[in-house]
């Protein structure tokens, strides 16, 4: 085992050409015109919530996706936030995710005085698995007419929104989510914080649902330093996103009207020029993310630990690598031996279900989010610039 686990670390080291030092996870890489936009930002003093960085960002964004707008913000989870409340989540309703998720998923959701209800995944995708969907909408829910929202049998309560992930960058069947959701009157809000330049049968994740939730953290594909951004196929949808991340300030030469409770949630124009510039290498990051993978792919074929493949239908990022180890022991032996030697990484999240927060909350079988996150390692996955 202990071999295995030196030939892993070797192979790592060699793939980065760092014989020695530490290797992150995955760390940003500033190759282009970051500098260039930032300095424009300081030189004109537009560094704040107006500017021509947020507007080029959002236009950019949404032509590169296919959506019909994108709205940025701070970060992904206030983006998640303001995506539940527009589709109409409420206080005292409930939503449907995965508990194979980062915290922000149910966080957003918690945020709304909602709860969440988690269902298992797929093995094959990490993601929100559409029979376990369809099994609990048909046995466990029902419609009422009167108010048009599908109901929890069990909590009375309705359901009205359901937020699949696309885990690590690896789209989920979401042409089978939204279908099914659609059938139950549920908006799906697709938390694709990890999948910009990830595509499911052609289409880029984060446009299959209502609403798009795309992060720009530090350690995502593309980084603003934070933030986040809503994608919409529906324009009058994008408007409200607009106002509601403005404070919900209605639009006057002077006066400070406001006609709702809005959000102090869009993202400053030098976050922006940062994505702006970030976003010009998307191609070539791709590129080297797919080079990386194909590298690990090889390595690890035919050996004793097993490489996450893309799912079918799909062209991933492959934003942050995966493997599997046999069982919740070796994983543990292996992140501690890997990060002991200076080679960061990382099992999954803890479950959601799992967590105090959590832990009352309804939940299905989750027999395949239990065996991943015991199997689950990531390796260092940063663009290869040597
Ligand atoms: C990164 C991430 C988010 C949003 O995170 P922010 O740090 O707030 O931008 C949301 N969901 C998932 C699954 C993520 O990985």
């Amino acid at each position: 085992m202990q071999e295995d686990f030196q030939k892993i670390v070797e192979y790592i080291r060699k793939l980065y050409n760092k014989p020695e030092g530490q290797i992150y996870l995955h760390e940003p890489f500033f190759g282009g015109n970051e500098k260039k936009y930032l300095a424009e930002c300081i030189d004109t003093t537009y560094v704040s919530s107006v500017g021509k960085f947020v507007d080029s960002f959002e236009v950019e964004i949404a032509k590169y996706t296919g959506a019909a707008k994108a709205v940025a913000c701070v970060n992904g989870t206030n983006a998640l936030h303001i995506a539940l409340k527009l589709v109409g989540v409420e206080q005292g309703h409930e939503v449907i995710s995965q508990p194979l998720t980062f915290i922000a998923t149910a966080n957003a959701i918690s945020y709304c005085n909602a709860k969440p209800v988690f269902l298992d995944v797929d093995m094959d995708t990490m993601g929100l698995s559409p029979k376990a969907l369809l099994n609990f909408l048909e046995t466990q829910t029902h419609f009422n007419s009167a108010t048009s929202l599908q109901i929890n049998n069990k909590t009375n309560r309705p359901i009205t929104a359901c937020v699949p992930m696309h885990t690590f960058g690896h789209p989920c069947r979401i042409d089978e989510i939204v279908e099914i959701c659609n059938r139950f009157h549920i908006p799906v809000v697709e938390d694709a914080a990890e999948s910009l330049g990830s595509f499911y049968k052609k289409q880029h994740t984060g446009t299959f649902g209502k609403v798009g939730v795309l992060s720009f953290n530090g350690n995502k594909i593309l980084t603003t330093g934070g933030g986040g951004m809503l994608l919409f196929q529906d324009e009058e949808l994008a408007k409200h996103a607009k106002h509601l991340t403005t404070q919900a300030k209605v639009p006057h030469a002077w006066e400070f009207a406001h006609d709702e409770i809005g959000y102090n949630y869009r993202m400053p124009n030098i976050n922006a020029a940062l994505g702006l510039a970030q976003l010009e290498q998307l191609d070539s990051f791709l590129t080297s993310k797919r080079e990386i993978a194909n590298h690990y792919k090889q390595f690890f074929n035919g050996s004793n630990t097993e490489f996450f493949n893309e799912p079918q239908n799909a062209v991933a990022n492959y934003w942050l690598n995966c493997i599997f180890l046999k069982n919740i022991e070796e994983r543990d032996a292996f992140l501690t031996y890997s990060n002991k030697n200076g080679v960061m990484t990382r099992p999954a999240w803890q479950l959601m279900n799992r967590l105090p927060i959590f832990k009352d909350c309804q939940r299905g079988d989750l027999p395949n989010s239990e065996k991943l996150s015991d199997c689950i390692i990531n390796i260092p996955s940063s663009v290869n610039n040597k």
